[in-house]
């Protein structure tokens, strides 16, 4: 069903609801924003044509608050909802409301996204189509006893994962036989606390693992693109910190199979949208299905940066049922993207989340950097939300030099008055492994050592007051999120 979509109201805060207003603009779509009051400040309150008060409380009572959202949507005329990520925007309930409602909801049916949240039904899919699984048991039987059995015959070290899992919670890395009851019942423990739901499957514990992942776009006539790879291994505690395109582990040969099995999963399950499938990819270039992800993905901006394709718009096309004027050929991969997550924590410190006022973002004078960032100077950053304070993205003819640029770009954009984790990233950045591409999963616990703070010796402190001389120098034109960094994109319309 094809209806024009005029006006959305985005149920997300921050850098997402203003990375949504960006591409509404360019297209002449109106948005309505949410904001509590401690977002009150916050940049996406100011940037879209309607912006509602959703008071002071938690977050059930405020950006989770299905009916008052709704409600909004409905009073405002709102065509249609964007959920961002995280949030509403994999709740099927929220989803049924909101179509119950006469609103479009920008995002896959309700079917794809109950199939794919849950890791069993999803794994049992992916066996119909024939996709390439992790070694485990994702049964029915429950029983402690008997899993452990199944633990055996897969073979140590196992995975134990919780079905409805996510953000690495409920999740158990089990050594041995004799660690295996008590792993399961703290894994469905912390399942059930989580996700009101206390299902487990096993899988093969993949030693040295790469994270790679495709993006995918489907119409809405049937007719689906994938968007080339993320590689995003530099993980801490199952989150992503680091992540970039092309995978420096892909050959063109494997790049294409990957892709491929992608699109495959996407034409299996009649998925329209945007989604993402990510995969293990084991030391021999084995690579299996992990999960996908039926939203809008964080890390989106390094593919939007190498392909010139802008993820919003092409998610609001398909909503509206448009099939998409470009064919699979169209879509090539050029330069290098890395993204990192500027996190409001301090990783000397146990990585405990930090609080306070930004006096000044700072921006990069550099071209091809791009700063998604829901903050602006003078504007508090709260513990209850997400410690994630931006992202920072370059991009750069080749994987080296988008490496330096980065580095470059880290200086540039200071956060000054809160702690974050910068100085964390560029030792990251600076890591020989990292620059060699010679990542995997358990990179950030593998090199703890190195990426700590280092005791500083004289000459590297000549060295940066060195450079901090040089750099007040140089002319910084303070910008905001919404303005110069965005310009760089403008050639998503094109294709
Ligand atoms: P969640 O949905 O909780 O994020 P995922 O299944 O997506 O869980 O896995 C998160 C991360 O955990 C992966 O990116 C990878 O680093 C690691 N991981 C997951 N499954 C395995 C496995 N079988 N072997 C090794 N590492 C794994």
């Amino acid at each position: 069903m094809k209806k024009k979509i005029e006006k959305i109201l985005i149920a997300n805060r921050g850098e997402i609801a203003l990375r949504v207003i960006k591409t509404c603009r360019d297209l002449g779509i109106k948005t309505v924003t949410l904001y509590t009051h401690e977002d009150r400040n916050l940049p996406h309150r100011f940037k879209s044509d309607e912006a509602f008060y959703l008071g002071q409380g938690t977050l059930a009572e405020t950006y989770l608050n299905q009916e008052k959202i709704i409600e909004i949507a409905k009073s405002t005329n709102s065509t249609a909802i964007h959920p961002g990520y995280g949030f509403l925007s994999e709740n099927t309930d929220f989803c049924k409301k909101v179509s119950d409602a006469g609103i479009i909801f920008i995002g896959p049916s309700i079917e794809a996204i109950e199939l794919m949240g849950d890791k069993k039904t999803s794994k049992v899919k992916m066996e119909e189509i024939g996709i390439p699984l992790i070694p485990g048991y994702h049964g029915d039987n429950q029983d402690a006893d008997f899993l452990k059995v199944e633990a055996k015959k897969i073979g140590f070290p196992v995975l134990i994962k919780a079905t409805a899992g996510g953000g690495g919670k409920g999740m158990r890395i089990v050594e041995n036989e004799g660690e295996f009851l008590e792993a399961l019942s703290s894994a469905k423990r912390e399942a059930l606390n989580a996700f009101s739901n206390d299902k487990v499957l096993l899988e093969k514990y993949i030693l040295n693992p790469r994270h790679i992942e495709v993006q995918l776009v489907s119409d809405g006539e049937g007719n689906h693109f994938h968007f080339f790879e993320r590689e995003c291994s530099i993980q801490r505690r199952y989150q992503k910190v680091v992540e970039e395109t092309p995978s420096p582990a892909l050959d063109d040969k494997l790049r294409a199979e990957i892709c491929e099995t992608a699109v495959k999963i996407s034409k299996g399950i009649n998925y329209i949208g945007a989604g993402t499938i990510e995969y293990i990819l084991a030391p021999n270039n084995e690579f299996y299905f992990l999960e996908m992800n039926t939203r809008l993905q964080v890390e989106h901006p390094v593919t939007e940066m190498v392909t010139g394709f802008d993820l919003v718009e092409l998610q609001i096309l398909a909503a509206q049922g448009e099939a998409f004027k470009f064919s699979q050929k169209d879509i090539s991969q050029t330069g290098h993207s890395i993204e990192v997550r500027v996190y409001a924590e301090d990783p000397d410190n146990n990585f405990l989340p930090t609080i306070g006022r930004i006096k000044s973002i700072g921006s990069s004078s550099q071209e091809g950097v791009r700063l998604d960032c829901g903050f602006s100077d003078n504007t508090e950053i709260s513990v209850n939300y997400d410690p994630m304070i931006a992202k920072l993205i370059v991009y750069a003819d080749e994987r080296q030099n988008a490496i330096k640029k980065m580095d470059l770009a880290i200086d540039d954009i200071k956060f000054s008055g809160v702690k974050t984790n910068r100085d964390y990233l560029k030792r990251i950045l600076k890591h020989e492994k990292f620059v060699e591409g010679k990542v995997d999963t358990s990179f950030i616990e593998t090199y703890k050592k190195d990426l700590t703070k280092e005791e500083l010796s004289d000459e590297t402190l000549a060295a940066m007051i060195a450079g901090a001389i040089f750099s007040e120098n140089k002319s910084l034109d303070i910008k905001t999120s919404d303005d110069d960094s965005w310009n760089h994109l403008t050639n998503f319309r094109n294709v």
